[in-house]
């Protein structure tokens, strides 16, 4: 339910509010919205409780949330989130990029990259340390040592770093190297994973399993909210098809969809949505066009010699070229890019 609390109510008055929602054997999400201030109260429904909650003279009026998702619906919160580290800002009229390799391969080839993409207009820098293979024979990250080199590339460029964690046992390890975290796409229903991303209070790139339906995956962005966490953006990233001539099929109706039933802002990746270097630079142009609240995109700076992910990773050149047309798209639409 949403409790809407009457105007101009005191930080004190909410605070009671909360207490007695939580007595209630509910969870309380504050949510303050530019013209008041509404409580999520969530958890098992029972008998009355919205009679309880509406016969408080400073509750304006309380309202059910029809989405099965709760936190993360428009219905609670119909202002935009904005997802921000260091300079990138993703949502609420920001379109905020991050570019890298696939994987952090040696302190060479992330230094350059990073200079490369900060040069063309990336806020954050992408690169795998742990890296989900779907053979246990393909290279699996530098780890610990790749979470090093990025925090190196960081202390230099100052682009925020966007790094993959795969276990709840890594968490607070990639945190203290990392600005955002990412949740892998084979890890989207990973429930103890989601639920230790949500403690950590470091934003989160949560992305979309490829098959995995909407209602699933804003299910799974719930996880984190419900843990506390306000910090999450949403990465569609392709989904599984019968089409065989892209790695995935990428859908953009994502972005508008998912604008119509949350608040969170919307990543596009179109490396891995389309597996094919020479179709990511049209999707990304597409992707802002359609109201991507952000892009993540996979950059070497020698693409031939990539150690994962090689075909759909475009040269630094291709970034820089793809940056100046969705500028100009981001511009069109009165977006800051
Ligand atoms: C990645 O970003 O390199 C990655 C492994 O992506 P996904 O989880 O979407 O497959
Ligand atoms: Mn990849």
């Amino acid at each position: 339910m949403i409790v809407v609390m009457k105007r101009g109510t005191s930080e004190s008055t909410v605070a009671d509010m909360v207490r007695r929602i939580e007595d209630m054997g509910l969870k309380a999400h504050v949510i303050q919205g530019t013209e008041r201030t509404v409580i999520a109260a969530v958890g098992e429904k029972r008998d009355g409780e919205r009679e309880t909650l509406e016969s408080y003279d400073e509750v304006d009026q309380v309202v059910p949330i029809l989405a099965p998702y709760k936190v993360a619906s428009l219905e609670t919160k119909p202002e935009p989130t904005v997802v921000a580290a260091r300079d990138l800002k993703i949502g609420g009229g920001y379109v905020g990029v991050i570019a890298g390799p696939c994987s952090v391969e040696s302190e060479e080839q992330i230094l350059t990259v990073a200079r490369q993409v900060k040069a063309a207009g990336a806020a954050g820098l992408r690169g795998g340390a742990f890296k989900p293979r779907t053979s246990p024979y393909a290279f699996q990250g530098l780890k610990e040592e790749g979470l090093k080199l990025l925090a190196m590339a960081r202390e230099e460029t100052g682009l925020a770093v966007v790094t993959e964690v795969m276990t709840p046992h890594h968490v607070d390890l990639v945190a203290e190297y990392t600005d955002v975290l990412q949740i892998g796409a084979r890890n989207m229903q990973n429930y103890h994973l989601l639920q230790a991303v949500g403690e950590s209070r470091k934003p989160v790139l949560l992305k979309r399993g490829a098959s995995a339906t909407m209602d699933e995956f804003l299910l799974a962005a719930e996880y984190i909210l419900d843990q506390g966490n306000t910090q999450v953006a949403l990465c569609e990233r392709g989904i599984r098809t019968f089409e065989t001539h892209t790695r995935f099929t990428l859908p953009l109706a994502s972005v508008a969809y998912l604008h119509e039933r949350t608040h969170l802002p919307v990543v596009i990746d179109p490396s891995h949505g389309t597996g094919i270097a020479s179709l990511v630079p049209p999707m990304c142009t597409a992707a802002v066009a359609a109201g991507a609240d952000g892009l993540i995109i996979e950059v070497h700076p020698d693409p031939h010699k990539a150690l994962s992910d090689g075909a759909q990773s475009l040269t630094p050149e291709a970034f820089a070229e793809t940056m100046e047309q969705c500028r100009k798209v981001a511009v069109a639409l009165d977006k800051t890019f």
